[in-house]
């Protein structure tokens, strides 16, 4: 009895600092503090080592629940966001007493809450001790708990995203993701101080007559083959058609865009570095901005370290509105409008802002408002022929979770080119994904893809100064996101000695070729 009151004092710590399925998970690991008690020994002293290797484990999960709580009700992040991680990467020791000193009420409460759980663990194993000795026979079923335990937890541990959240398992990784972003910090900032120095020795000059504003919105995980833009079944964009109707003039559909790569971080290396990421004499896109005169901002929903070092930083400005780093962030897109609105509102002057969102990365039912699964349980036409080519219902059901990320995604992608349209003066706007998602159509699998053509697949779309007399003809024309740079500063009215032609879809001498993908694709389908 002890025991499982012991088990339930854990709880409400727990529920503060966990939620939906990860309180299950990080439940499940709490067997390594239960498992001590099940295994019926008689010696008092034994019994004693028993209830205290359960308390140091127990304690262990109250104390990092406390850590997650107070993160958590501070600045609504996780312990191992960017946000959290660069912050006390980059704090001194002096700013770490002033930063208690700032937060005393916060840390205090939970302190307290702390101790008086960690006391209230204390008496209940205590009670436990005592009652345990009164048991003249041990009943057989504590060893039948104990491998109950013993089966849970090894289940548990066995699973990495779960394992991550044991806390002996996550701190010390954690320290070590701070440590290693502090050594990185003194030689991404060299770096960063290159790309500045280099744009400048390219000595980009400005073309007068060019666009004064570039709206970038980067997108995550689309594969255009679900966008009915580009023919899909489902009414998955509707906003976007409705535009084609209403402007063909001055928006246009690129039919057959290829990412060089099937995940995010080093497709926008690719995309920024102009193609040519590990080149020693490699450009960056926003530095070269920069140099030829253009503010930049960086707005994101994105939170991931690699991309705040080696691209948002670069930015003038950056927002970075999502602190949940992974899949189970469930920040919306919709949250970088107002930033993108006041970035478009502030003074003259040419502009480049990067809009990078989510888009339908994993978990897809993450990527859309609950109330907005427009493809949820539809058993239309699309969904038979994945039951017919033998997809099983998890995919089928994740196949409707994507189609329903895609149809909210519309909203975004339209609401950002609204604002650029009413905004933006002489402005350009260009949408595309990072890379593709497979989501059933070749195999039974869901998620990023590097061995189909799914996974590289994604949609490019140009609004105003990006679009305006672009023939038909060019716009059927197979496209690297990687090469997408030289398009861009020709478009911004940018000349600099790196510039390449050939690698420019807009120019007549453009040539396409491959990237090196590892499975073969037909570029025009
Ligand atoms: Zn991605």
């Amino acid at each position: 009895m002890p025991a499982a009151l012991a088990g339930l004092s854990l709880l409400p710590p727990l529920v503060l600092a966990f939620d939906g399925t990860r309180l299950l998970q990080v439940l499940a690991l709490t067997a390594s503090a239960w498992l001590w008690l099940a295994w019926p020994l008689r010696g008092g002293r034994a019994r004693a080592m028993q209830a205290l290797a359960a308390g140091v484990m127990a304690g262990a999960f109250l104390a990092d629940a406390s850590v997650r709580s107070f993160i958590l009700s501070t600045w609504g992040a996780l312990p191992d966001s960017t946000m959290v991680v660069t912050a006390l990467a980059n704090t001194s020791d002096s700013e770490a007493a002033e930063f208690l000193l700032a937060y005393w009420p916060g840390l205090l409460q939970q302190g307290a809450l702390l101790l008086l759980s960690l006391a209230l663990l204390g008496v209940l194993l205590r009670r436990w001790w005592a009652v345990s000795a009164a048991q003249a026979h041990p009943s057989p079923w504590r060893r039948a708990a104990f491998f109950l335990l013993l089966l849970l937890l090894l289940a548990a541990l066995s699973i990495k995203p779960w394992r991550k959240y044991h806390p002996v398992v996550f701190w010390p990784l954690w320290a070590e993701q701070v440590a290693d972003t502090r050594a990185q910090w003194e030689s991404a900032h060299l770096q960063r101080a290159e790309l500045k120095q280099r744009a400048a020795a390219q000595a980009p000059a400005l073309a007068p007559a060019s666009p004064d504003t570039l709206v970038l919105v980067m997108s995550d995980s689309i594969n255009r083959a679900h966008l009915s833009l580009y023919g899909y079944p489902r009414q998955t964009t509707p906003q976007l058609a409705q535009r084609l109707q209403q402007r063909s003039g001055d928006f246009k559909v690129f039919r057959h865009p290829w990412s060089a790569d099937a995940s995010t971080v080093t497709a926008l290396a690719n995309f920024f570095h102009f193609g040519e990421p590990s080149s020693p004499s490699r450009n960056h896109f926003l530095a070269l901005a920069a140099a030829a005169g253009y503010q930049t901002w960086w707005i994101s929903n994105h939170d991931d370290l690699a991309i705040h070092r080696q691209h948002a930083q670069l930015a003038d400005r950056q927002s970075m509105l999502n602190n949940v780093p992974g899949r189970s962030a469930a920040s919306l897109d919709h949250t970088v409008l107002p930033e993108l609105e006041r970035a478009l509102r502030s003074g003259p002057g040419r502009k480049l802002i990067v809009v990078h969102l989510l888009g339908a990365h994993p978990h897809y039912r993450l990527r859309h408002p609950p109330g907005e699964a427009s493809f949820r349980d539809v058993r239309d036409m699309v969904y038979r022929q994945l039951e017919a080519g033998g997809r099983s219902a998890r995919t089928r059901e994740l196949r409707n979770d994507y189609d329903s990320a895609i149809r909210y995604h519309d909203s975004v992608i339209d609401r950002t080119l609204e604002l650029t349209r009413t905004l933006g003066g002489r402005a350009g706007w260009i949408f595309l994904s990072d890379h593709g998602q497979e989501v059933g159509s070749v195999s039974d699998h869901a998620g990023h893809s590097a061995s189909s053509a799914d996974g590289y697949r994604i949609p490019l779309l140009a609004w105003g100064e990006a679009a305006r007399g672009v023939p038909d003809e060019q716009a059927r024309l197979p496209i690297r996101a990687d090469w997408l740079g030289h398009s861009l500063t020709r478009l911004m009215g940018i000349h600099w000695p790196g510039y390449r032609p050939e690698r420019d879809f807009l120019h007549p001498g453009y040539r396409w070729t491959p990237p090196r993908h590892p499975v073969r694709i037909d570029y025009l389908s």
